[in-house]
């Protein structure tokens, strides 16, 4: 269905431009530090400059939006700022496909960018706004690399990847679809290549505590982040090699308790130890052809559990120091070498993957725990129950086994408690142009030097070729490779990696407290004030690695001594989607909305009800073309209604007695601001709120037919003025331009947004109640309270209805109810 725009409109697009250069020229939500003052750092996600907002964009910065202006009634320094994630993949694509360069495509879209969401007239402190891809931005990332560098929080070692042999260069995993190249289509080979690493993993632990104590993240969040970090406790031991006294292989197992169940063990293929297992050539060709075969493999082939597990037996046995019986050893595609010890003592009775290899290469299975009466032996028991087949555990729980059989293991001297964390460490070498240089050089006398600091920024050079092909573009850029060695004076090649674009989004948060600060990555004292932020608000799709490694970033910024915060996200608010016809928004499926057509035709105010009007914020945004237009309408009757009773608002004095109905009015306009600023401060009911503002202003007409009627002029016109200033500033937040317009047609001279949020009077909330008698025929039979004012129906339906009163109706037909307001109601019956 077509949107409907022939209707009669306020002329929202000259409100709207008039108030977003009103406060731009005033410079209104420019924010400073003002120590004492309550501060609220209000932060949604920043874009990646693609070139064009879409409606997901228009969702979550009218979230913010929202939340930022109510703090600034609500009397806080708000920060609110905005700026660009301006490095990655897109740009240098671009520059394949249409001979732009990355810094000017990037730059041109922030251009546009800037103008749409200046358009959707958000509350942004622009004076702060922020590119990544500006050298004055990546020095100081440069910085903390070599810091991180000097304490072992930076190391480079050899890792696999996917590579595309066709286009000659790395792929992120994201840019492998079904195992083959996303640009050619070619099947991706897995290579192993040098590369940059954080440690994050030096912060599993205190990243896992902390997510207890984050009250303010949505639980599925913290559950992700968690099952990221992937605690188990275990026991890890050694396994002696038959025959090899001088060899042992190390395992990890989070079931200690089951190691007579161990029939076999797994090497990784890549386990260091493997070399020295090859009993002959012939043995060694064929371990290596093995390791070929899995080397083809993705990690996630090889993790899948719905695809035969690749293996390899070897010549030589294990022996499991519980029962010293000799087991076969395999080598296995389903073991990794970058998770536990790289190898693992098999239990197929108990773990479904070790039962699926077990059964294809004829392996015994052990059962060490009791099944139940009803089982049938089809599969790997995961249950409970009592150890049997394990000698001195016999009989114990599974989880007082564990502790046994560890016990066991150190008073034996053979192996100990662990932990053991599937977080791995974070790879930040990217062989792309488009990102920040890595500040390290190699020297052939020095070997790896990182750069001095005064030398920093290491400078992204613009002179470049992107053809798409091969290792790092920055590799062919013979004036940024060859330097100087920093340490010796000789010649040196600088690293031709770029850090993952991850990198810039952990710290921008810090850079906004004072994003021209020259001295240093903040002004310590800023971010001292500022951080943490108070509310951030993202997309789902980020709850893991972005927001994982801003916690980590956070920390290490804590320890290099920069920062006295803990976490940075005092709390976050993930937004739903934006859908169309139960579809997510595409250009292949063509049902994608633009919001300058939206803006154009209805306005930034309607685009913005809307979207925080069809549906709670973390919840999907099915699109409608009919709530866009119920959305303008409804502003459409605010500007009418304002409009047509100006002069009578403008006689206005202090509120003044206006009998019951004018009460009844007063109260709900105190009820709609207690709910609305309820729903606002509690899980962010933005759209329960817009909907009590709406019936406000339903029954504000309501009213003003009613109060026509023999309600005194001043006190209608006090009423009137009170309610229409109410919706103005319950709905500002939401809509702006043309609050902010009607604000100032009532004849205020200063901005809506420097008003205090409207608080609800006491007063006007307390309901005046009168006990009123009941009689049935003549006679008083009950008591009841009504509400001062309650009118004749419902009294007398209360009184009919009451329980006291009922018995004395039994049996009787009610012939006349009659009903003196606030005194009595007198019930006639006949039989
Ligand atoms: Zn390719
Ligand atoms: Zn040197």
């Amino acid at each position: 269905m077509a949107l409907d725009d022939r209707q009669d409109r306020y002329p929202f697009a000259e409100i709207e431009a008039k108030w977003q250069r009103i406060w731009a020229d005033a410079k209104q939500f420019k924010v400073t530090e003002q120590p004492g003052r309550p501060k609220y750092y209000c932060l949604e996600m920043f874009p990646y400059p693609s070139g064009r907002i879409h409606m997901g964009h228009v969702r979550v910065y009218a979230i913010g939006d929202l939340l930022a202006r109510y703090k600034w009634m609500r009397g806080f320094n708000v920060l609110h700022p905005m700026g660009w994630d301006a490095f990655g993949l897109p740009a240098e694509n671009a520059a394949i496909d249409n001979g732009v360069h990355p810094a000017v495509w990037t730059y041109e879209n922030i251009d546009n960018m800037r103008t749409q969401l200046r358009r959707m007239g958000i509350s942004y402190d622009w004076d702060r706004e922020v590119a990544t891809c500006d050298p004055a931005y990546y020095k100081w990332e440069q910085l903390i690399f070599i810091r991180m560098l000097e304490r072992g929080l930076a190391y480079r070692r050899r890792s696999r990847v996917n590579w595309c042999p066709s286009c000659l260069t790395v792929l992120a995993n994201e840019q492998v679809e079904a195992g083959r190249c996303w640009r050619c289509d070619s099947e991706v080979a897995i290579r192993e290549i040098d590369g940059w690493f954080f440690k994050i993993t030096d912060y599993a632990q205190e990243l896992l505590d902390w997510c207890d104590r984050l009250p303010g993240w949505p639980e599925r969040v913290l559950t992700m982040q968690r099952n990221w970090i992937g605690r188990s406790e275990g026991a890890e031991f050694a396994l002696p090699v038959a025959g090899r006294p001088d060899l042992k292989i190390q395992i990890f197992t989070t079931r200690p308790d089951t190691s007579f169940g161990m029939t076999y063990a797994v090497l990784a293929p890549e386990h260091p130890l493997v070399d020295s297992l090859a009993t002959d050539a012939d043995d060694r060709r064929r371990i290596d052809a093995f390791r070929a075969e899995v080397a083809r493999e993705t990690e996630i082939e090889r993790l899948a559990t719905d695809r035969p597990k690749r293996g390899l037996r070897l010549n030589v046995r294990a022996v499991n120091p519980f029962n010293h019986q000799e087991i076969p050893l395999f080598l296995a595609d389903y073991v990794l070498m970058g998770y536990g010890t790289g190898a693992i003592m098999a239990v197929p009775g108990e773990d479904q993957r070790d039962w699926d290899f077990a059964k294809a290469h004829d392996l015994p299975i052990i059962a060490t725990v009791k099944r139940p009466p009803d089982w049938k032996d089809e599969q790997a028991y995961t249950g409970d129950g009592v150890k049997i087949n394990s000698g001195f555990l016999d009989g114990l729980s599974i989880e007082e086994a564990k502790r046994r059989a560890i016990d066991w293991l150190v008073a034996k001297g053979l192996g100990q408690a662990k932990i053991n964390f599937r977080l791995r460490d974070w790879g930040i070498s990217r062989q792309r142009y488009w990102g920040a240089p890595i500040p390290v050089l190699y020297c052939e006398k020095d070997g790896m030097v990182p750069e001095r600091e005064e030398n920093l920024p290491v400078v992204l050079p613009r002179d470049v070729q992107i053809s798409g092909k091969g290792g790092s573009p920055l590799a062919e850029v013979a004036t940024f490779v060859n330097a100087t060695c920093p340490r010796c004076g000789g010649r040196a090649r600088r690293d031709t990696d770029t850090m993952d674009t991850f990198v810039e989004s952990s710290w921008y948060f810090l850079r906004y407290c004072s994003p021209r600060y020259d001295r240093g990555m903040f002004e310590p004292e800023a971010a001292a004030y500022w951080m943490p932020v108070d509310q951030y608000i993202g997309g789902i799709e980020h709850a893991v690695l972005h927001l994982l490694y801003a916690r980590f970033y956070t920390k290490v910024l804590r320890d290099l001594g920069m920062l006295k915060i803990d976490e940075p996200f005092q709390a976050l608010l993930s937004q739903g989607m934006v859908i169309k016809d139960g579809a997510k928004m595409s250009k292949s499926k063509g049902n994608v909305v633009d919001p300058d057509d939206l803006i154009r035709r209805f306005g930034a105010d309607t685009a913005r009800l809307f979207s925080l009007f069809a549906a709670p914020p973390e919840k999907d945004l099915d699109w409608n073309d009919r709530g866009v237009e119920g959305a303008s309408r409804f502003l459409n009757r605010i500007w009418r209604f304002v409009h047509a009773h100006l002069d009578e608002m403008k006689t206005a004095t202090a509120p003044v007695p206006a009998g019951d109905t004018g009460r009844a009015f007063r109260r709900l306009i105190h009820e709609t601001i207690r709910k609305v600023t309820h729903d606002i401060e509690h899980d962010f009911h933005f759209n329960t709120a817009i909907s009590a503002v709406m019936e406000l202003v339903n029954a504000l007409h309501d009213f003003e037919r009613v109060s026509l009627d023999g309600m005194p002029r001043p006190a209608r016109a006090a009423l009137l003025r009170e309610a229409v200033e109410a919706v103005l500033l319950l709905l500002g937040p939401v809509s702006p331009h043309v609050t902010e317009e009607l604000w100032a047609a009532l004849g205020h001279r200063q901005s809506l947004f420097k008003q205090p949020w409207p608080v609800p009077d006491e007063a006007a909330l307390a309901r005046d109640e009168v006990e009123i008698v009941v009689q049935v025929d003549g006679r008083v039979r009950g008591r009841l309270t009504a509400d001062v004012g309650a009118a004749e129906p419902e009294i007398r339906e209360k009184a009919l209805a009451d329980g006291k009163v009922r018995p004395w109706l039994d049996g009787r037909q009610v012939a006349k109810v009659v009903v003196v307001p606030g005194r009595l109601v007198n019930i006639v019956t006949r039989a």
